[in-house]
């Protein structure tokens, strides 16, 4: 852009130049009557971003100016197509008057859209969150700073680790995402939307805590908890900073951070969110996930606070427990229909709050918030007679507004229209003088009348009238007969074959009345309607808890009813570790299979915390494996499970490796995306994890896969001791049982039946016998003379191996367990410290070692057999 010659510019442009100098790196739309313009690179990039077309305005500085636009009155969908590209666009209005105005009419980017902060009705997608966050890295901690404009949640939290940093960013997946420009780790960038770099000193700990405190009106911020979270502050502060900067309004509905709490929720990682497709699937859309099934809220905000508790499920048992009690209640005294019908008018009463504190509410926006206020003494009127104290609690919050409710009532028209900007909002009735002014402006009065009756008698003329058209403007109409009659003072307009038209004084000056009259209810109505939020605004923190609880409302009443229609079940949350599940369904495959779906049942505790799971392909190990997650999952944001029954111990993280593939866009072939998720496994389960492990080690050469597959599993079921389902087409591995405590082989069998195969899709104790890959390949069209061949060749194999081992499917050299136990035992050994020991540590540390000696020695010499 041409910015160093700008006095060579037509007035226009250099007026142009100013305002873009101040938003050099996001999109100025440019107001011009009715067009928003683009000019220069903005114009180029927004023409190919939209598809609209480049052309050329004039001349400025002796060069033609590339140019694209869009009508005014439809640009929210080329905003909506922007901002999902990740765009930010600045709204530059005119805001002088171009009657007055020398030269260029005055304009002003009134505000600046971006990705992460819209608030838009138009803009949003109805059932899914749309976040800002901002990102920062020191001193070896990581900080995230995430808010929900639509809503006013601001939080915040800190980690040690890059992956868990990397994890709550696929949870939360910000639609813009703010990080300092010497952030570290520009790998974890790389497939993030959104992306604004920003100043190191954008994220000074002093700015965040004054800007912070003065947005809270607190003198610190040791009340919300967050006080230590340095790091995090630093991303927080830069982050409102930023919002503040593009709203350029006060933000009232942001009143408080909140420290989201690792300990609290069981926790996911990025891999384990993708895999148990809970609000995508793996092709990236919504078909065939939990979120899909289990979703049937009557309210968007209900939809969104859903999948937030599905991407967060809690291990507080206190609000497990009183969740599955409302859920409980709700059904068994048959409120789930009812109160849904109540529920559904209240619509998305949370973002119409936030547009309201924004003060961007649009007429119908407090229409439906009238519509909410009159749904809230019936929703209280149906939970009264519920038994619960959860559901008292709820609708207590939810009370009844009637102050507010009586102002809407009688200050809003019954059917608004979109934008105030052409009046017509407000009720009649509700001020006096918008009346007059409305009546005048209509010329619904008497005045025409009265002069009508006046002039006739003055004149004596009987057919005088008192008309008006559009061309002319008010006239007095005489019939041409009486024409002679008129006094001097009647100016003559309009000759017409039977009549004459006269305009006279007093008509043009009420006529001048009229058209004022418009223009100043008009402002007055504008006047009013700021008046209204004004009344509106002090109620907005009552208002926010009120849509909060009837967000959960929805909610429960949701799972209630999904609880009966699916034939859910109450799972016990049991304070002893065990995960034990009577017949268990996948709530997703029983939906979709057209065979009627097996139920299948899981027990795991300390005794028996790892299941080898064999069986065929197609023969159902990855949807037993997932059911028990999901069931857990679902378990822990407190609703029913597809299962007769269930028993649920502490769980504090569920890790899944699952299926295979291959991460181009970050340059990881399919091992390496399969060793990374299992390193992470293997680093960060504890014992009270839950752990799903598909076919680990496919991705290499046999013998690779096999050590690594059998050492993974070794490492589970002894070093980590947690919950592993461990599924694995490597028969070595049901060796395991005999050689761990805790380790158990089930399998999915199957049938030959005439040439085909029949999955039982049962599980059963032991080990399965055949892994039936030549009959799968069959059914899954490989030509006959191609299976032919490979059942002669599994043949020889087999005979080759029979002779040469002894055992047929086995022909590996296992993992050298020498070194690994003269290690483990080593290890021990170095690590003891005898002169810090009391007397019952040493005697532990001797029981340790001596198990370490026996559980290995039993490896090798299994073996080595
Ligand atoms: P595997 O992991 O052993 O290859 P899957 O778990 O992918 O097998 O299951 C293959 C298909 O079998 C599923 O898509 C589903 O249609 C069907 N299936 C799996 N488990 C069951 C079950 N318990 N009852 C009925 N059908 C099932």
């Amino acid at each position: 852009m041409k910015k160093s010659a700008t006095t060579q510019h037509t007035p226009m442009m250099q007026q142009y130049f100013k305002l873009k100098a101040e938003h050099p790196d996001i999109l100025l739309f440019y107001r011009m009557g009715d067009f928003y313009e683009l000019f220069y690179d903005d114009a180029k990039k927004a023409a190919e971003l939209l598809d609209i077309s480049l052309t050329k305005r004039g001349q400025s500085a002796g060069e033609p100016i590339p140019m694209a636009g869009v009508p005014y009155h439809a640009v929210e969908g080329y905003l909506a197509r922007l901002v999902t590209l990740g765009e930010s666009v600045a709204i530059c209005e005119q805001i002088g008057d171009p009657a007055t105005s020398k030269g260029p009419v005055e304009r002003k980017v009134v505000r600046i859209i971006t990705p992460g902060t819209i608030s838009d009705e138009a803009l949003l997608k109805e059932r899914q969150d749309n976040l800002i966050a901002a990102i920062h890295h020191q001193h070896l901690s990581y900080g995230i700073a995430v808010l929900d404009m639509s809503s006013g949640r601001f939080e915040l939290n800190e980690f040690d680790h890059l992956e868990t940093l990397a994890s709550e960013l696929q949870r939360l997946k910000p639609s813009e995402l703010l990080y300092c420009e010497d952030f570290p780790h520009p790998e974890l960038l790389e497939q993030q939307r959104g992306l604004r770099r920003r100043p190191q000193w954008e994220f000074e700990l002093d700015s965040a805590r004054r800007l912070l405190c003065q947005q809270f009106e607190t003198r610190d911020l040791k009340g919300f908890g967050v006080d230590d979270a340095h790091t995090a502050l630093c991303a927080a502060g830069c982050l409102f900073q930023y919002v503040k900067d593009t709203q350029r309004t006060a933000l009232p509905h942001i009143h408080s951070l909140t420290r989201i709490d690792s300990s609290e929720h069981v926790i996911l990682d990025a891999a384990t969110r993708r895999n148990l497709e809970i609000t995508e699937n793996l092709s990236g859309g919504n078909e065939h996930t939990l979120a899909w099934v289990l979703d049937r809220t009557v309210t968007p905000m209900g939809g969104r606070l859903l999948k937030r508790w599905l991407h967060q499920p809690s291990r507080n048992q206190q609000i497990l427990k009183a969740r599955q009690e409302s859920i409980e209640t709700l059904s068994s005294q048959h409120l789930i229909e009812v109160l849904q019908d109540e529920l559904k008018p209240i619509g998305d009463m949370e973002r119409i709050l936030a547009r309201l504190a924004l003060r961007s509410a649009r007429p119908r926006d407090l229409a439906r918030l009238r519509t909410a206020f009159a749904q809230l003494p019936l929703i209280r009127e149906l939970l009264e007679q519920a038994d619960c104290p959860h559901l008292s609690h709820l609708t207590q919050k939810a009370r009844p507004f009637p102050e507010l409710s009586e102002l809407l009532n009688s200050a809003l028209i019954e059917n608004p229209p979109v934008l105030i900007r052409d009046g017509g909002v407000i009720a009649p009735g509700w001020n006096e003088e918008l009346d007059e002014l409305r009546s005048l402006a209509s010329g619904a009065t008497d005045a025409l009348e009265r002069i009508e009756l006046r002039e006739r008698e003055q004149t004596g003329i009987s057919t005088l009238k008192v008309g008006f058209n559009k061309v002319h403007g008010y006239y007095i109409e005489v019939s041409r007969a009486s024409a002679h009659l008129v006094p001097t003072h009647y100016v003559r307009r309009q000759t017409l074959k039977n009549n004459e038209r006269y305009i006279i004084h007093e008509l043009k000056e009420y006529e001048e009345k009229v058209l004022s009259a418009q223009s100043k209810s008009l402002a007055l109505e504008k006047r009013l309607w700021e008046e209204l939020l004004d009344q509106l605004l002090p109620h907005l923190k009552a208002l926010q808890l009120a849509s909060m609880a009837l967000c959960e409302l929805d909610v429960l009443t949701n799972l209630s009813e999904r609880a009966d229609t699916l034939g859910y079940s109450k799972p016990q949350l049991v304070a002893e570790s065990c995960i034990d599940i009577e017949s268990g369904r996948h709530p997703v495959v029983e939906q979709v299979t057209e065979t009627p779906f097996i139920a299948n049942p899981l027990t795991l505790h300390p005794e028996r915390q790892m299941l080898i799971v064999t069986g065929p392909n197609m023969g159902g190990k990855s949807t037993y494996m997932r059911q028990a997650a999901l069931i857990v999952l679902l378990t822990h944001i407190g609703s029913f499970v597809p299962a007769a029954s269930a028993r649920i111990g502490p769980i504090d993280r569920i890790f899944t490796r699952i299926g295979a593939s291959d991460d181009l866009a970050s340059g990881r072939s399919t091992f390496m995306v399969e060793m990374t998720e299992t390193a992470n496994i293997l680093h960060n389960a504890t014992r009270h994890s839950l752990v799903l492990m598909d076919e680990i080690g496919r991705g290499t050469s046999t013998y690779d896969g096999l050590s690594l597959a059998w050492s993974c599993a070794e490492h589970l079921a002894s070093q980590t001791r947690c919950y592993t389902l461990f599924a694995t087409h490597y028969f070595e591995l049901t060796q395991l049982p005999e050689l761990m405590p805790g380790v158990v082989n089930v399998h999915l069998d199957a049938m030959e039946h005439e040439d085909g195969i029949i999955f039982m899709h049962e599980v059963q104790d032991g080990a399965a016998n055949r892994s039936y890959g030549l009959q799968v390949a069959a059914l899954a069209g490989v030509p006959s003379s191609v299976i032919a061949r490979a059942h002669q060749k599994l043949n020889e194999l087999e005979q080759q191996s029979v002779e040469t081992k002894g055992k047929p499917l086995a022909p590996i050299s296992y993992p050298q367990p020498k070194a690994k136990r003269t290690s483990a035992a080593e290890k021990l050994l170095a690590s003891i410290n005898p002169e810090q020991m009391t007397p019952l540590d040493a005697l532990q540390a001797l029981y340790k070692l001596r198990q370490l000696h026996d559980e290995e020695s039993l490896t090798a010499a299994d073996l080595l057999s």
